[in-house]
């Protein structure tokens, strides 16, 4: 905020001479003739001509016409130097004596480059006619004796004639006389340079404008539209002020003339305010905002007063009030840029031109610059720089919020891709655990838990598969069933867990006998085991149960208590005799299996093939009594 009040009164100090400023000329001598023909004293013209400023209530103020100024009026030579008068109510009174040392007729022009001037007056005094124009842009436009935007006399001398010439001017506002005195061709191809200049200008004003209105009409974006609204603003003010709009716009309209300047000013000030704030994105509730809102409700006052004061008051307090936004749309852009707001860089810049635009409009308009001319290049330079700065500021802006959108855009995508991903190995590990937890389930539903062996419900699945297969082949399928003798009282004497441990090692020695890749040993139920041997026959199976059962019955399991225990096991074979059921086939094995316990135990007996036991075929493969032996 400092640096802001530092600038305003830089601002002021640089305006403050030029309100003060003071008509100091050199010592007044002689007003010299001008030689018409000579085309160096023609470029030398104000060491030719004499002025005179009358202020209020000083002889000459009143005049309506060179006849009625004082005899001794003292005429001061302008000697080379620029005629700029700052804001003055005096009226200025210049002359000019021109001849023409050659024979011939020929036509010049007197041309007064400053199309703001409110009343011009100029009488030509020849030979022997004395002729008067009334113009200024108090006038209608027709008034003007050559259809031009600034002041273009012709001064027609016969050959040796000379003529003196008297304007007269009043104006308000700042008083610049920028005089020439050129030829036909001169002044054409003057104007045809300034014509290229004038028509970048504007054409691009135009061009770039329309072009922000159709991004805006396209897009909506606010930024578009004040920019547009900005650069027509200017446009027309710069129009205006080079003296086009009243020659085009409103030709008829000498006092709309005038106003159009300073309306077009305060409406450039609420351009710059509206673009600035939504360019800039000042944030509400800041200083920055608060003084902008200020400022865009001092130039929409000063829109409306415009209409009402008179022109010489409205021009300075809209220049007063241009000059303060564009510096503190100047400092609010540099804070932008400081809190990181990158766009800014090219706003700062396109303003920075701009606030020197601004100083050198300012000193004119205050009458402390001369050359018009080269003051209204510097200004058409400026706002041409700051035209591209700005548009190019607005695409900086635009890539920069495109980037941000597409950042968000792709931090979505990538959160999402890791969410998907956090996902898919969440539910891999999901169904891993389902199929292990299914697979131990299967396990568990077709396995024993005790002894590890396969269970009632795998022999119940295999079953059938095999027996069709045996059929098919032709092969033999034997089931030996498999009992523990007296386990009941194993444990009844050292309990269950030593049952259990015997039941363990019953199913480990199953395990061992039954050596084919395809014989299957199950734990049928409690102590009763079953042997289903693929391919083998019945007395294949005999012999794998001889081997077993006399290898259990000689070893030693060690009780809990010492003592050394044996147990023994009864068996009942039976092959699967062509269109046997399942339990028919069991039926036969469990009967020779009674068969094996009622006949003393540890032994095996084959069943009868045709469902009735055969006992003359019986075989008592175990020599040892039958029962439990335990020997302490
Ligand atoms: P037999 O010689 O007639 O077969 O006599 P046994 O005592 O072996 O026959 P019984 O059917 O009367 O008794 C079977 C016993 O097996 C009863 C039960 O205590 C025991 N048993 C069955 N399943 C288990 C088991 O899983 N663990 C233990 N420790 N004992 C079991
Ligand atoms: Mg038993
Ligand atoms: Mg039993």
């Amino acid at each position: 905020m400092s640096s802001f009040l530092r600038l305003i009164a830089l601002v002021s100090l640089v305006l403050a001479p030029a309100l003060a400023q003071p008509d100091a000329r050199p010592i007044p001598t002689a007003c010299p003739t001008l030689e018409a023909t000579d085309s160096t004293a023609r470029a030398a013209l104000m060491q030719y001509i004499c002025y005179y400023s009358a202020s209020p209530g000083a002889p000459g103020h009143q005049a309506t016409g060179p006849e009625q100024l004082p005899e001794d009026l003292q005429w001061v030579p302008a000697n080379g130097w620029d005629l700029v008068f700052s804001h003055t109510k005096s009226v200025y009174w210049i002359h000019l004596n021109v001849k023409n040392s050659g024979p011939e007729r020929g036509v010049w022009y007197l041309k007064l480059s400053y199309p703001l001037l409110d009343e011009v007056t100029i009488w030509q005094a020849g030979n022997d006619t004395t002729e008067m124009v009334v113009t200024g842009d108090q006038h209608p436009f027709e008034t003007r004796p050559v259809d031009y935007r600034y002041f273009l006399l012709p001064v027609t001398l016969d050959g040796g004639e000379t003529q003196s010439l008297t304007i007269r001017i009043h104006s308000s506002g700042a008083l610049n006389v920028p005089l020439s005195f050129e030829t036909a061709a001169e002044a054409i191809a003057r104007s045809n340079h300034l014509t290229l200049t004038h028509g970048l200008l504007y054409g691009a004003l135009l061009v770039f404008a329309a072009f922000n209105l159709l991004l805006f009409l396209s897009s909506g974006t606010g930024d578009y539209f004040y920019n547009a609204f900005y650069l027509a603003a200017l446009g027309l003010f710069l129009f205006a002020m080079g003296g086009f709009a009243n020659q085009y716009f409103w030709p008829d309209n000498a006092s709309f003339a005038n106003t159009s300047i300073p309306l077009s000013l305060s409406l450039c000030a609420l351009a710059m305010i509206l673009f600035g704030r939504s360019f800039l994105d000042v944030n509400r509730g800041t200083i920055s905002e608060t003084v902008l809102k200020a400022e865009a409700w001092s130039s929409i006052g000063l829109l409306a007063l415009t209409l009402v004061l008179p022109y010489s008051k409205t021009i300075l307090l809209n220049t007063v009030l241009t000059l303060t936004v564009i510096s503190s749309l100047f400092v609010i852009a540099a804070v932008r840029w400081k809190q990181g707001y990158q766009p800014a860089v090219w706003y700062l810049l396109a303003w920075l031109v701009m606030l020197l635009a601004g100083l050198v409009y300012a000193l004119a308009a205050f009458g402390h610059i001369t050359d018009f001319l080269a003051r209204e290049a510097l200004m058409q330079s400026a706002v041409g720089g700051q035209i591209i700065l700005l548009n190019y500021a607005l695409v900086q802006r635009w890539r920069l919020l495109s980037q941000k959108l597409l950042d968000v855009e792709h931090d979505a995508r990538a959160e999402l891709e890791i969410k998907v991903h956090r996902r898919t190995a969440q539910l891999r590990d999901t169904m891993r655990e389902l199929e292990n937890a299914n697979r131990q389930l299967s396990m568990m539903s077709l396995n024993d838990a005790l002894t590890g062996l396969h269970n009632r419900r795998h022999l119940n699945t295999i079953f059938p598969e095999l027996s069709a297969e045996a059929r098919r082949n032709a092969q033999p399928l034997t089931l030996a069933l498999v009992d523990a003798d007296h386990f009941k009282t194993i444990n009844d004497t050292w309990g269950h867990g030593f049952g259990d441990t015997c039941l363990q090692f019953l199913a480990e020695m199953l395990t061992r006998h039954v050596k084919r890749p395809r014989d299957v040993a199950i734990r049928f139920g409690g102590e009763e085991f079953a042997l289903v041997l693929p391919g083998t026959d019945s007395a294949g199976a005999l012999n794998v149960c001889t081997a077993l059962l006399e290898d259990i019955a000689s070893t030693t399991l060690l009780a809990p208590d010492g003592t050394e225990v044996t147990i023994t096991l009864s068996g009942g074979i039976a092959s699967l005799n062509p269109g046997e059921t399942q339990s028919q086939l069991f039926d036969r094995a469990d009967k020779a299996l009674y068969r094996a316990k009622s006949e003393g135990r540890n032994r095996v007996l084959l069943a009868e093939t045709a469902g009735i036991e055969n006992t003359s075929g019986n075989q008592h493969l175990i020599h040892k009594d039958s029962g439990l032996a335990g020997s302490r």
